[in-house]
């Protein structure tokens, strides 16, 4: 039911215009002989390239979990990517604002409202110390379409990216679809799920273009030091690669640690980082789809030059609410922060009760990333799991408790569960899952 990889049964609408070829790729020969037009259909109509995309695991639980609720039952989820807070007051006004105006509701420049690019400079100059200027900014439907963008800008086919596992799920995707190839550099709990230069440098080979490195981690909730972010860029920096840094949790860090862009630290790699970002999480805006992506002046104008044949601008009453939102003094992300801290020490603290579950704690996003492993090949609940993904179907089917398996990020073995959830429900999903796994 959550398989690791999604089916297309039925492609959408027919293309009206496909005409079969001796040439055909889509295995259905029938036309050929006649070279008669037809439309395609069935499966035949997916392109190769489209029909290889692994289905989301993340939105498939989701799926899964809203089925489970419509059907009535009582189902709490640790699967959301998303706070649970609503848009800050101040942003939504200014969204009101910005319908009303006239000015809104024409095309605008592809690559972004030049206000919100001056904006989105300045803020990185504040939040990141990145010293970058407007034109270096694009703004983008959400960080994920600026991950798409990068890697379609970037990549040649059979270009190599280095991609620390675990790993947001979109990455590996938008790297085989920019033709290139993800090459996986494993990390475990023994390092705090960070990688070491060593095992970065045994990944590299001659086709090796670019390190992706994401501090805040989704899925770990890994956050580098200062010491090891240097390290790794001026590994980076020395081999010749581009740096593509997702920041997109750049204000969810707790405790002792902190946020360090890593250009900011190894300056060799200015013109060789592609900074990723948005406003979806620190502003709680992720259905807003507004992102961005920094880079160098070329880059940024030859990734314009795509987004303005692919998207044109993102909605620009979306982009006037991201403006208020960089622009504002972030005390409501520091108060969402503080919800999300003490969230998160909940999480930790229950899960360290469960026995034979092993939690390495999160120090930023808002995630936690357990060990269930122990549980594998063991009775839960009468059934016998065999792997994460398996477990996972166990605990929402038995306890009615969603949490995304490990597969999904390059990890079995693992389980992710946001903490972005109310405090009650928090408590009532972990003691679920306590009472669960303990037989
Ligand atoms: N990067 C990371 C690491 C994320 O976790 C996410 C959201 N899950 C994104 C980017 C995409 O964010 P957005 O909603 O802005 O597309």
């Amino acid at each position: 039911m959550l398989g690791a990889r999604g089916r297309f049964d039925r492609p959408g609408p027919a293309c009206q215009h496909a005409t079969v070829t001796t040439g055909d790729t889509t295995g259905d020969t029938t036309g050929a002989a006649t070279g008669a037009a037809r439309p395609a259909t069935g499966a035949a109509a997916v392109s190769r390239r489209i029909a290889a995309i692994a289905e989301s695991a993340t939105l498939a639980i989701d799926r899964r979990a809203r089925e489970l609720r419509a059907g009535g039952a009582d189902v709490i989820s640790f699967g959301a990517g998303q706070p649970d807070f609503p848009t800050p007051d101040h942003i939504v006004e200014a969204a009101v604002a910005a319908c009303r105006d006239p000015r809104n509701h024409g095309y605008t420049a592809a690559a972004g409202l030049p206000e919100l690019r001056e904006a989105v400079a300045a803020k990185t100059r504040r939040d990141s110390g990145l010293d970058v200027a407007p034109e270096q900014v694009q703004i983008t439907n959400g960080a994920k379409h600026a991950v798409f963008n990068t890697f379609a800008t970037l990549l040649d086919p059979g270009d190599e990216v280095l991609v620390p596992a675990p790993y947001w799920v979109t990455y590996p995707e938008c790297i085989g679809l920019a033709g290139g190839r993800s090459v996986v550099v494993p990390t475990d709990p023994s390092t705090g799920f960070q990688v070491s230069v060593e095992a970065l440098e045994a990944a590299r080979t001659a086709r090796t273009k670019a390190l992706l490195f994401v501090s805040p981690s989704n899925p770990t909730g890994a956050v580098y030091d200062p010491a090891a972010v240097a390290e790794v860029g001026r590994w980076a920096a020395g081999a010749g690669l581009w740096v593509v840094t997702d920041e997109i949790y750049e204000h969810l860090v707790y405790g002792d640690a902190t946020f360090t862009s890593m250009a900011t630290v190894v300056e060799e790699l200015a013109d060789r980082t592609v900074v990723v970002n948005g406003v979806a999480k620190a502003w709680a805006m992720t259905g807003w789809r507004v992102g961005w992506m920094i880079g160098p002046r070329p880059f940024i104008a030859a990734s314009a030059n795509l987004q303005s044949h692919a998207t044109s601008n993102v909605a620009n009453v979306a982009q006037r609410a991201a403006l208020a939102a960089v622009t504002d003094d972030l005390s409501a992300a520091r108060a969402m922060r503080e919800a999300f801290d003490r969230r998160r020490r909940a999480m930790v603290e229950a899960l360290g009760r469960i026995e034979g579950v092993r939690c390495t704690e999160p120090r930023g996003a808002f995630y936690a990333f357990p060990s269930l492993e122990a549980f594998l090949g063991r009775e839960v609940a009468g059934r016998r799991p065999q792997t994460t993904l398996e477990l996972a179907e166990v605990l929402l089917e038995e306890a009615e408790v969603a949490v995304v398996p490990g597969e999904a990020f390059g990890a079995p073995g693992y389980v992710r569960l946001s903490y972005a959830l109310g405090d009650d429900e928090l408590a009532e999903g972990l003691d679920r899952l306590a009472r669960l796994l303990a037989g």
